[in-house]
């Protein structure tokens, strides 16, 4: 409510991008480097994410106040999403929208754009993320000159002409391939208004060359303009189920994404399941003990009272292993508000599920986020949708596909997206001739299938 105390958190950050431009090093590069600053407190881990405070950035951005004047960081850091991909980000979904607050597009420029690079561009635009884009691997420009860790302008000053010249065509053709999909983008350093164009820094991951503007801009650009979404309340805390997974000993516990409120030990949450609501009590809350050096094989989670928006946290409580991953969870403060929350839940997740008697084709995901940017795509280009849900493809999907493959013969298949097929739906199928594509790459399995379409319409 208007009358609690209002603060701002820090932005959550994810980061996308094709296979292989650079996603993972970029987030160790960034990881690295705020570790190798040996500030106090240089880098939180938390389950799933990382939080790079703003006392670091502020460091790093040092080199850069004659570019960046008047650099002064009003959120408390950045926190970034440990897993990149399309995959996590689908579960970080919130009704209508992400949890990320801020995405970074790593672009190899090199190669440029590549088939997950639109389709993350294309699911970004779904979920109304904005985002800026790394340019990445700029030390791979014949000639190029690294100096280790410095900001971007810096070293691109004392690369030789030829070099520069090569640099500015690479981004050119990102920033070509940018306005084809309807984007006006450009370097960083050349724009004049963020909220009109897409800023474009050239980073390597390799080197940490441009990470200090990657930082400053991704920090800049959050607080400037989502101030309103990063305000949170020291309220029950709101957050989406990333992952679950079983725990010896604990049982299925959660790892969640907390983006508003305060979640305590004790609270009753309200999540949800296929079979229908879960309302549950946090027995305890685990987090990545604070160590002094990042890159120990393994981190030990202790248990903590609470955890304060954003933060990534495991939940550990009876039941969960009726959740399902990218499901919304909320902190209810007695029985009656959890009644209410848990019809939420559940409209919500009954809104993503589909269940037809009509043509259309049979569609199986592995989670309720993956299942929703799917369902999402093949509506987008038009393929009608009968049956849509989180699970294996089992005999009944076979099923559904014969009833629908009598309607219209095209639509009469299943589309899984990282899912497994049952042995006896794979029988059936085979019995009734029904078409199965499965993958783990969502534009893969719609052009797969596009392409068995027209085959079959020719
Ligand atoms: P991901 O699939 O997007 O997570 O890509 P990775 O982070 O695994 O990187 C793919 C490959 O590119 C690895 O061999 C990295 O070492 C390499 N790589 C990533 N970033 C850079 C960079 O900035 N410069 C160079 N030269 N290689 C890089
Ligand atoms: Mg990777």
């Amino acid at each position: 409510s208007s009358q609690q105390q209002r603060k701002l958190r820090q932005p959550i950050v994810v980061v996308l991008g094709h296979v292989d431009h650079g996603k993972t090093t970029l987030l160790d590069k960034i990881r690295g480097t705020t570790v190798a600053l040996k500030e106090p407190g240089a880098i939180t881990q938390h389950v799933g994410a990382s939080v790079v405070p703003a006392s670091v950035i502020e460091k790093l951005a040092e080199p850069l106040k004659k570019f960046l004047p008047r650099f002064k960081l009003i959120i408390p850091g950045l926190l970034f999403i440990d897993t990149p991909g399309h995959e996590v980000f689908s579960n970080l979904r919130r009704r209508g929208g992400s949890v990320a607050d801020f995405a970074i597009l790593v672009v190899d420029i090199m190669e440029g754009f590549q088939p997950q690079t639109y389709e993350a561009i294309e699911i970004l635009r779904q979920r109304r993320v904005p985002f800026l884009v790394a340019a990445n691997k700029i030390d791979r420009i014949p000639g190029w000159k690294p100096h280790p860790d410095q900001p971007f302008l810096i070293s691109y000053r004392m690369q030789k002409p030829e070099v520069q010249q090569r640099l500015e065509e690479l981004l050119w053709n990102i920033i070509g391939e940018m306005y084809k999909l309807g984007f006006r983008a450009d370097r960083f350093d050349r724009i004049k208004d963020f909220t009109k164009t897409v800023a474009v820094v050239p980073v390597s991951a390799k080197t940490g060359e441009g990470i200090p503007e990657l930082l400053a801009v991704l920090a800049g650009l959050t607080q400037q303009y989502l101030q309103k979404r990063l305000m949170y309340a020291e309220g029950p805390a709101k957050g989406v189920v990333l992952e679950l997974r079983e725990q010896p000993g604990l049982g299925v516990v959660a790892d969640v994404i907390i983006y508003d409120g305060i979640l305590r030990k004790g609270d009753i949450i309200v999540t949800g399941g296929l079979e229908g609501p879960v309302i549950t009590r946090v027995r305890s809350l685990l987090m990545p003990k604070p160590l002094v050096e990042i890159r120990t094989a393994k981190r030990e989670l202790e248990s903590v009272d609470e955890v304060v928006a954003a933060a990534g946290v495991r939940i550990v409580a009876p039941e969960l292993e009726k959740a399902v991953a990218g499901a919304p969870i909320f902190v209810a403060r007695d029985e009656e508000e959890a009644k209410e929350l848990a019809k939420k839940v559940m409209e919500e997740i009954e809104a993503i599920r589909i269940r037809t008697d009509k043509e259309g084709v049979i569609v199986k995901a592995d989670t309720l986020g993956t299942l929703e940017a799917l369902v999402e795509a093949l509506k987008k280009r038009g393929i009608p949708i009968r049956v849509a849900d989180v699970g294996p493809i089992a005999k009944r999907d076979v099923i559904e596909a014969v009833a629908s493959k009598q309607i219209n013969k095209y639509y009469g298949v299943i589309i899984g997206f990282n899912v497994k097929v049952l042995p006896e739906a794979e029988e059936e199928a085979r019995k009734h001739g029904i078409k199965l594509f499965v993958h783990n790459i969502i534009y893969k399995l719609i052009e797969d299938f596009e392409k068995w379409y027209k085959e079959q319409i020719e």
